[in-house]
């Protein structure tokens, strides 16, 4: 089978809102226009792989489960929008643990590629953060910043520089879709 496409999703400040450690479901609040886009990846026949640090677990702020929860609940929101989310992937570590997976280090990346059978040289990953921009280069993907959560102070610690800055997640698609176009 060939391998597949894929963009990597940040979580928080990128898909829902960044409102600080999210503990429980009831704290999701969805970005405008963000099932909307994700549809159009799946339209687009991309595999849509969420990835999230959660260190709040590592720091002993929530459980596992809770993490979970919010997980679960994210996915039934988007799938209600008719979206549909190939893997969610996060990191439970404290930062000072240093493990393979707590991004910007590429081990939920590989996690998927292994599940999922991916070509990351043409994958993509979208977030709001530095540690995100620094996944993608780290594992030889497209990088796209947006400006939602974070991503307006984050614009100004840029280690290396993306490939695009979006103003949200439904531009960074968009971009995405042409970028691919271009270079099939
Ligand atoms: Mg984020
Ligand atoms: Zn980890």
């Amino acid at each position: 089978m060939a391998e597949k496409f894929a963009v990597f999703l940040d979580r928080d400040g990128t898909i829902n809102e960044d409102t600080g450690y999210i503990d429980s479901p009831e704290k999701l609040v969805i970005i405008r226009g963000a099932s909307d886009a994700i549809k159009k990846l799946n339209e687009n026949e991309f595999g849509v792989i969420v990835i999230s640090n959660q260190s709040g677990v590592g720091r002993g702020y929530f459980s596992k489960e809770a993490a979970e929860d919010v997980n679960k609940k994210l996915v039934k929101i988007l799938n209600k929008g008719g979206a549909h989310i190939d893997g969610i992937y996060y990191c439970p570590h404290h930062p000072d643990d240093n493990c393979d997976c707590r991004k910007p280090r590429t081990g939920l990346i590989e996690m998927a590629k292994g599940d999922l059978n991916l070509d990351i040289k043409k994958s993509y990953v979208v977030g709001d953060k530095v540690s995100d921009i620094e996944l993608a280069m780290n594992a030889g993907a497209k990088a796209i910043l947006v400006l939602t959560g974070r991503g307006t102070d984050e614009r100004n610690r840029l280690i290396r520089q993306p490939h695009y800055i979006a103003s949200n997640l439904k531009e960074a698609v968009e971009w995405i879709i042409k970028d691919s176009d271009a270079c099939a």
